[in-house]
């Protein structure tokens, strides 16, 4: 019927028009931003990964499906947009033939007409109709109303997220409609297969009438479904495999981001502040991969409800500061694609909404947000669409330290302390060597080459050298390298601070300095081999050295020495009749995915029972000392090493074991406070794992 194209037509022109003006403006956005030559550059040059990346994430919906009920319910929904893509080619088939022969009675051609196709179709709408129920009754279940501040939906626009759940009702019903009056006209094209189809036709009168208002219906949903969601968080059904695609490899934790500028690496030499950014003081200075996370948020909460932060009162969470910032975008989006003639024309009040900097007091982002991160990468390592929010982060602080000296004032001592001395507590670089004297054999210091017969450098780490309690897993793991027959060194008074708190703080300036001067001292000494106690000098170490030049074989200690007890190079003979729970350190587990090593020395230790906390491996919890926090007050909310210490007393343990010198010491210091109040046996005690294994191998 040629009416019926008509309408179909030109109800789709209007449509895609509409669209595709929201796509330009989203697009002209993002491109106003900072560029980010690496990312393309990244993924053109590893296009295995990133197709790997795809069809993990994207079609195997890897991240989501570990939320089994919203991630089932998700996965159909997402495969039915795909394979429902058919039938639209199947509608528009029909559109276009009816009008040309009068009969609209169109298949693909070739797979057209078979049953498995009309099946699939069938199966997959009935599949997202289910899902649909789900994500209404999850939805319900876990309303904002409901719960308030502990629903992952607190903060996202629900009105939004209903409107597109029945959007995808309506094209699931006009589906049915269309396709069951076809079956009754005689167009349509399975004898058999589309089950849900036929059914409907059972219920149906025979009219062409019918099918040609199924038709457009059909047709016609799709097409207002197209126009809110490029205007909606569900843009993310189209921008998500982009963000897939330009995000950093494996994922956006390990590693923090270099600092670039206009798409290059900052040189500080060179660098000129009239000229180069640094960091992120206005929406502008986002990349356009940051704009990319903006559109691709789907407001889902995930993040949000796995945040040490916002789980412990305080005001970050890691979706509110992504959708913030999109809200801010939106908002100054017309003035930033203006030119500098007509920004000059603007009004007073539009030019302050353009200079309203993106932290501040009367900012887009809090201060109190952007300092209550622990850079524990929960957010990152759940986000089912990868975006990069540490990314973020780090941006604003480095705007916020090196532009507008603006931070936690706590934190400058640390950073004075670092810059003088090479260590956060401002302590004399020859007692890095002190724990040494109490070890009943020779360590040797390395103070120019590598002997040809030392294998691994032993990173101790400022608390490892200087911290009471750290100093006791150095010993640990000194004697067990010993015993093992490892011969391993130390730089003793030739270490300093890796830079890790320096540049989790957002001072990247003096991270660059701190690591070239350790990465000239290694270099100069031959080091090939490291083995580390913390996670976040192993971190600094094994990710960011490269960065500037350095690189290393790293290790750490939980690696080396599971991999010494398999050897049977070390033995643990002494039964530990302890139940143990083990609290993951974020940079050891999250930020480098090392979670079965301490568990395995563990499981070798005689006698030790362990038992896993709620919140463990990648969904363990922060100790609320990383991301430069350890140096920071903790003003806001419940203390999170109280939370966490919390959680591990309801394992009822003997001892609370770990592989990180500052979740040692937050830990430590949480189960004392415990202690005192009478809520923790006097008795339970907080370990790495290097101590469990040392006193088993040595018996004291
Ligand atoms: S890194 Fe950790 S603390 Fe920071 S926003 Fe993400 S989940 Fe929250
Ligand atoms: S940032 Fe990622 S995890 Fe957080 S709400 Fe958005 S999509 Fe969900």
């Amino acid at each position: 019927m040629l009416w019926v194209a008509i309408i179909g037509l030109v109800m789709t022109a209007v449509a895609v028009t509409v669209a595709g003006r929201r796509v330009l403006f989203l697009y002209r956005l993002a491109t106003s931003g900072q560029p980010a030559p690496e990312r393309i550059a990244y993924a053109r040059e590893n296009v295995g990964a990133e197709i790997r990346a795809q069809l993990v994430e994207v079609f195997g919906q890897k991240k989501l499906l570990k939320w089994t009920p919203s991630g089932t319910a998700h996965f159909f929904v997402m495969w039915a947009f795909f394979i429902l893509a058919t039938v639209y080619l199947e509608a528009y088939g029909a559109l276009i033939q009816g009008a040309v022969t009068g009969k609209p009675d169109f298949h693909i051609p070739l797979v057209g007409t078979w049953a498995v196709l009309g099946f699939l179709q069938d199966f997959i709408a009935v599949a997202a109709l289910i899902g649909l129920i789900a994500f209404a009754a999850i939805r319900i279940a876990r309303s904002p109303k409901k719960l308030g501040r502990e629903s992952r939906f607190s903060g996202s626009h629900l009105g939004g997220a209903w409107l597109v759940l029945f959007m995808i009702f309506n094209v699931i019903w006009t589906m049915f409609l269309f396709r069951g009056a076809a079956v009754n006209t005689g167009n349509f094209p399975y004898k058999s297969g589309a089950f849900a189809s036929d059914l409907v036709a059972k219920i149906l009168p025979t009219s062409e009438a019918l099918e040609n208002v199924g038709l457009l219906l059909h047709i016609g949903v799709m097409l207002v479904f197209l126009v809110i969601v490029v205007n909606s968080k569900h843009l993310h059904i189209f921008t998500a495999p982009m963000n897939v695609l330009f995000s950093r490899r494996p994922d956006g934790l390990g590693a923090a981001q270099e600092m670039r500028s206009n798409g290059k690496v900052l040189d500080f030499e060179e660098a000129d502040p009239d000229v180069d950014v640094f960091g992120r003081g206005k929406i502008e200075d986002t990349t356009w991969k940051g704009f990319l996370d903006f559109y691709t948020c789907t407001e889902c909460g995930r993040c949000q409800s796995q945040c040490p932060a916002w789980n412990t009162d305080k005001p970050l969470s890691p979706k509110m500061l992504i959708l913030d910032q999109r809200d801010h975008a939106f908002k100054v989006a017309p003035y930033l694609m203006m030119s500098e003639e007509q920004r000059a024309h603007q009004g007073e009040d539009v030019l302050a909404l353009l200079e309203k900097p993106l932290v501040g007091e009367d900012g887009v982002i809090h201060p109190d947000v952007l300092w209550s991160c622990t850079n524990c990468g929960a957010c990152v390592e759940q986000c089912p669409v990868d975006i990069e929010h540490i990314d973020h982060i780090l941006d604003m602080r480095r705007y916020q330290v090196m532009i507008e000296s603006s931070f936690p004032s706590e934190a400058g001592v640390m950073l004075k302390n670092l810059e003088n001395k090479g260590n956060p507590w401002g302590m004399s670089e020859m007692k890095r060597a002190e724990w040494i004297e109490e070890l009943d054999f020779e360590v040797p210091l390395i103070d120019e080459k590598m002997p040809e017969d030392v294998e691994y450098l032993f990173w101790v780490g400022c608390a490892g050298a200087l911290e009471d309690r750290a100093k006791k897993t150095t010993k640990a793991v000194a004697e067990l390298l010993h015993i093992a027959g490892v011969k391993f060194g130390v730089l003793g008074p030739m270490e300093a601070c890796t830079g890790d708190p320096a540049r989790r703080l957002g001072m990247e300036f003096l991270f660059n300095m701190l690591a070239q001067q350790n990465i000239e001292t290694l270099n100069e000494a031959g080091v090939k081999k490291i083995v580390a106690t913390c996670p976040h000098c192993f971190n600094t170490l094994a990710n960011e050295y490269p960065q500037l030049g350095g690189h290393y074989e790293v290790v750490h200690h939980t690696q080396l020495l599971s991999h010494l007890v398999e050897e049977g190079r070390l033995t643990p003979i002494t039964p530990i009749e302890e139940k143990i729970t083990y609290h993951d350190p974020c940079f050891l587990g999250r930020h480098n995915k090392v979670y079965s090593q301490p568990r395995d020395i563990m499981a070798k230790v005689p006698g030790v029972q362990t038992q896993e906390m709620h919140r463990c491996k990648d969904r363990g919890f922060c100790c609320g000392a990383g991301g430069a926090r350890m140096w920071m007050e903790e003003r806001i909310g419940k203390r999170i090493n109280t939370e966490r210490v919390e959680e591990a007393l309801t394992t009822d343990p003997d001892t609370v074991s770990t592989a990180c010198p500052f979740c040692l010491v937050m830990l430590g210091d949480a189960i004392n406070e415990k202690k005192n109040s009478g809520l923790a046996k006097e008795s339970v005690e907080v370990v790495d794992v290097a101590q469990l294994l040392i006193k088993s191998v040595k018996g004291v």
